[in-house]
């Protein structure tokens, strides 16, 4: 709508009432009357559009996903009650029985929960790729591959893919591409630019980024969130408005915290390469990174997420939690608040151990998630837990 980023963040607003409100009321109602019997046939026909029940519209919601899509430079998109029903619903939306996925290996948890326990029950399989060798992610494509689904940065190990290229690839093999760009967030990539299909956000992290809410977005090319939004008004993984207005709120802020997220973790992922007890840093700006080529080709910044591998193991990196003073342990990310995480002992523990290292995540890995904290007071809590964990 604007030329910038930041612009369109906080002026976008779509469901002004006429009340001279400045900042978008929140809209508690579960429906919306219609003007009269005609009115209402209309609607139901989609015939015409407006709002009928929060579970299909809400002004809220549709605020939301306005502003969304011009950051995102998508055309469509739906709001979600968790970053999980986003996932669900987008793949369900799209696939049949008898279907194939190519997935990366490095995913979310409950995603490949989804792909190799829920989905099979339902005949469709996945296949899953290295991400460190897209040479042969060509091989892992059968007749009926229907989707490919990536992330990018993974998590934890923070591997990159290369958008521009497995996106043609898709083209190539005639499937839609499906990116969760939640580590990002679209004020450092925008995976649509690239060619990707549906973009989706557990808008829990950055999107609100400041621990409150539970969220999701799908946005993408028309033509691939209509199957996905008859799945969802019929289904009923629906946002809540309340949630709606929060992130939307949030959004005004996203480009100041972004950049200070990724100044932060920059600085800390320098002085982890500097530390005598780290063994190896992921960061994807860090020029010594195996990513870094292809990251500065599509991230403006290098986001919030540093991994780090600590000297000693998993003995070694559990003394380091035990040792912080005030960082947050928790498995959430995207927060204001620095959090940290042993992906070993908590988040992958259902993964055996050479599933583990597969995906790059060794027994000393520790996973932060750098929050807006000064950084001298971040690097002086690292620096402490580093010494006192030996
Ligand atoms: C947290 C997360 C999800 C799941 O989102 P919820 O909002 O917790 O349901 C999906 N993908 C990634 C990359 C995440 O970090």
């Amino acid at each position: 709508m604007f030329e910038h980023f930041e612009t369109d963040a906080i002026r976008i607003q779509t469901k002004r009432t006429g009340e001279k409100e400045h900042s978008t009321p929140l809209f508690l109602t579960s429906s919306f009357v219609f003007d009269d019997a005609e009115h209402a046939r209309a609607l139901f026909a989609e015939e015409v559009t407006g709002n009928q029940y929060t579970r299909f519209s809400n002004p809220n919601t549709t605020e939301l996903i306005d502003k969304l899509c011009s950051l995102e430079h998508t055309e469509d998109g739906i709001a979600t009650a968790s970053g999980m029903s986003a996932v669900f619903t987008s793949v369900f939306g799209l696939i049949k029985s008898g279907d194939h996925i190519v997935s990366a290996r490095a995913i979310f948890g409950s995603t490949h929960q989804i792909f190799a326990n829920i989905l099979p029950r339902f005949g469709v399989t996945t296949t899953y790729v290295d991400i460190n060798k897209p040479e042969l992610w060509e091989t892992a494509f059968q007749e009926n591959t229907k989707l490919v689904y990536i992330e990018t940065p993974s998590n934890p190990s923070l591997d990159i893919v290369d958008l521009a290229w497995v996106s043609a690839l898709c083209k190539k093999k005639n499937a839609i591409l499906i990116v969760d760009n939640c580590f990002c967030s679209p004020y450092i990539q925008r995976p649509a630019d690239f060619g990707a299909d549906v973009v989706i956000h557990s808008a829990t992290k950055y999107l609100d980024g400041q621990g409150r809410v539970i969220a999701g977005v799908i946005l993408g090319k028309k033509e691939f969130i209509q199957p996905i939004r008859y799945m969802a008004r019929n289904t009923g993984p629906a946002l809540s408005p309340m949630n709606a207005w929060i992130i939307s709120k949030s959004l005004e802020t996203l480009a100041v915290r972004m950049d200070r997220h990724s100044e932060n973790a920059l600085k800390l992922a320098e002085f982890l390469e500097q530390s005598p007890d780290v063994e190896l840093v992921r960061y994807p700006f860090l020029p010594k990174d195996p990513g870094y080529a292809i990251a500065k080709k599509q991230m403006k910044l290098g986001g919030g997420i540093v991994s780090f591998v600590i000297k000693g193991g998993v003995d070694r990196a559990r003394k380091f939690l035990d040792s912080l003073k005030w960082f947050s342990l928790t498995a959430n990310l995207g927060d204001t608040r620095t959090t940290v995480t042993h992906p070993t002992s908590t988040t992958h523990s259902k993964l055996s151990e050479a599933e583990r290292l597969a995906v790059g995540i060794l027994p000393g890995l520790i996973r932060v998630s750098v929050g807006l904290e000064h950084i001298d007071d971040i690097i002086a809590e690292v620096k402490q837990a580093l010494s006192n964990s030996k």
